[in-house]
């Protein structure tokens, strides 16, 4: 409420996503469609990976706990509460990798109320099932790339007009993950992510309440036609 919008140069110069200035408060707009509930957020850590944002001669990957993951250069961070009693328990900021996990819009409020990503075919709170469209349901697939976790197939985009524009929005969540009982898997999709090597790029587990939502990360291009 009353929020700041970041205050936007007024000649941008263009970037790669079609957009021509900083995508944030289209973000935000998008997000608000959305009608997640407010007290989901804690827009003190929230942050913007634009070009105008994040430097160009900053880092692709970074490291926690002894593990890489990329930046999410392209996509803009709204940050998630954590219950506080979970994380400092179990030291996730410090000893738990950060991971990504592509969703679609739809299911963002089941997820986070869930507090942790959910098995598929998992009860929800609404009362709905979760579901996954993908032949293993019996593992939760994450990755250290936002490129791998972003792709179309876990990743849904969605269409969606804002002041008279109309933009593809994806939406991937930002995970503190549990490192025990982690299978770290190849893909057969070469080449997705410049930054980390494909041999390990797709993860998975079978363990409960190992991957921890953090952060929604939202990412808006122009869409080339319509
Ligand atoms: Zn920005």
């Amino acid at each position: 409420m009353g929020s700041s919008p970041s205050t936007i140069p007024s000649t941008p110069a263009p970037t790669p996503a079609g957009i021509d200035q900083c995508p944030r408060r289209v973000c935000l707009q998008y997000l608000k469609s959305l009608h997640l509930n407010r007290q989901y957020f804690n827009r003190r850590y929230n942050k913007c990976y634009c070009p105008i944002h994040y430097e160009s001669s900053g880092p692709n990957i970074l490291t926690v706990a002894g593990s890489d993951f990329t930046v999410p250069i392209g996509w803009s961070l709204f940050a998630i509460h954590v219950d506080k009693g979970f994380a400092t328990n179990n030291k996730i900021f410090r000893n738990w990798y950060t991971t990504f996990y592509g969703t679609s819009h739809d299911k963002l409020d089941d997820i986070i109320h869930n507090r942790f990503i959910p098995f598929p075919g998992d009860d929800l709170l609404s009362g709905k099932k979760f579901v996954v469209n993908l032949p293993d349901q019996r593992h939760i697939y994450t990755s250290p790339s936002i490129n791998y976790a972003s792709l179309e197939h876990v990743c849904p985009i969605n269409k969606v007009t804002i002041n008279n524009v109309s933009y593809d929005f994806q939406v991937v969540l930002q995970c503190k993950q549990n490192p025990t009982h982690i299978k770290k898997i190849g893909s057969n999709k070469p080449n997705i992510c410049p930054h980390l090597p494909s041999t390990t790029i797709q993860w998975k587990t079978d363990q409960r309440a190992s991957v921890v939502p953090i952060s929604l990360l939202i990412r808006a291009k122009k869409s080339e036609n319509i």
